[in-house]
């Protein structure tokens, strides 16, 4: 079988990679390893704008919402499924929050994405907010598990998908092509998230991945229709379920669900309500990031026929749509650029 690509990985990143090269007429074969948890698997899905630690803008905020929501609005075209739905966050502030808030949105101009002004009479029903809130408007979730699933029975159907893992020791890298078991293609493109780690290609890259676990709760009564946040988000999901989350760890790289992560995230949704809730599920996973927490993209400047699109970190539902545009414009030769910030040639620049 003869393709222009093949793409090791169908987690977000190779959805939308693979995605994009479809709709430039590019043919492929995905290759998916159904053994290995995906970061996509567990994802809540969040599209936050703003960096609330700093209240800046999130990284190329400006070029990547447009693109986010072009993407996913074609995806649920193509797909038949209701994917993206747009819906506030509402931060609930400190005393201190206030001012700041105000002060920061209009330094950091920050107005297309939020109300400059917080909302200091705002209440919920069972929500305390002392000092009101702060919204993003601009804001919401996609639904990534319905997407990669939906996505997978696309590429069944063009016989473009193959439930099984590459094995390095099968892959022939040749002066123009490479070569798996049956399938000849010009490159191959690893969208294989934390597990690049293991890449013999990719040695010389710095990941820091970090481990995340969200819970899943049922809270009847609550009845939220925007995404409520303070140390931890409260994200409705349908059928008074709500996902919470989520914890970040550096040190144990593990797919283990613990006590201390459910623990710590109960402690924290106790501060934004005081019901006791029921637990539908707890799920952890790696988030595959890069040393400086921006994406890793582009070729091997030695063995150009290997690529690789990873490293979205905690906010690949944001920035995948447009890194993956780009990208693609990038591999069909119609531009020559990708962003220094996010080309793996920063990991083989010479002092
Ligand atoms: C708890 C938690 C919460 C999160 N919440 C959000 C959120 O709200 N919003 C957000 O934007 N992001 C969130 N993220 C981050 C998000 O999950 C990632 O940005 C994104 O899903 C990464 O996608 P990926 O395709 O790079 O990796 P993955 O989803 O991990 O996919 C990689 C795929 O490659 C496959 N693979 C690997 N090696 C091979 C091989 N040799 N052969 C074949 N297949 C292979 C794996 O099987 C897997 O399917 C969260 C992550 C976690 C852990």
């Amino acid at each position: 079988m003869e393709v222009n690509y093949i793409i090791v990985g169908q987690g977000l990143a190779g959805t939308l990679l693979a995605n994009e090269l479809i709709r430039q007429g590019k043919s492929l074969v995905v290759f998916n390893d159904p053994d290995q948890i995906k970061s996509s698997d567990i994802a809540a899905g969040l599209i936050n704008p703003v960096v609330f630690r700093r209240m800046t803008k999130s990284w190329m905020v400006d070029n990547a919402f447009h693109q986010m929501e072009e993407t996913y609005r074609q995806l649920e075209g193509l797909l038949h499924q209701k994917l993206y739905y747009p819906i506030p966050i509402c931060r609930i502030l400190g005393q201190d929050d206030v001012a700041l808030w105000k002060t920061k949105a209009l330094a950091n101009r920050l107005g297309d994405y939020l109300d400059m002004e917080p909302q200091i009479n705002h209440q919920y029903d069972g929500i305390a907010t002392p000092f009101g809130i702060g919204k993003i408007t601009k804001a919401g979730r996609v639904d990534i598990q319905q997407l990669i699933s939906s996505f997978t029975e696309f590429l069944r159907k063009k016989d473009s998908f193959r439930n099984e893992k590459i094995d390095f020791e099968k892959l022939q890298i040749k002066s123009d092509m490479v070569c798996y078991k049956d399938v000849t293609a010009e490159k191959i493109i690893f969208c294989e998230g934390a597990a690049a780690s293991f890449n013999p290609y990719f040695k010389k890259l710095k990941f820091k991945h970090s481990k995340g676990e969200i819970l899943e709760l049922e809270i009847p009564g609550l009845n939220l229709n925007e995404i409520v946040s303070k140390e931890v988000f409260v994200m409705p999901v349908g059928d008074d379920r709500y996902r919470i989350g989520a914890t970040y760890r550096w040190d144990e790289l593990n797919m283990e669900i613990t006590t201390s992560a459910r623990e710590e995230l109960l402690s924290k949704l106790n501060d934004i309500i005081h019901e006791l809730p029921e637990i539908i599920n707890q799920k952890a996973g790696i988030r595959p990031t890069m040393h400086d927490r921006k994406p890793v993209i582009g070729f091997l400047e030695e063995i150009p026929q290997i690529g690789i699109f990873n490293g979205l970190g905690s906010k690949g539902v944001l920035l995948g749509p447009y890194q993956a545009f780009q990208f693609t414009d990038y591999i069909l030769g119609n531009s020559t650029y990708i962003h220094p910030e996010a080309n793996i040639n920063r990991y083989f620049k010479k002092n």
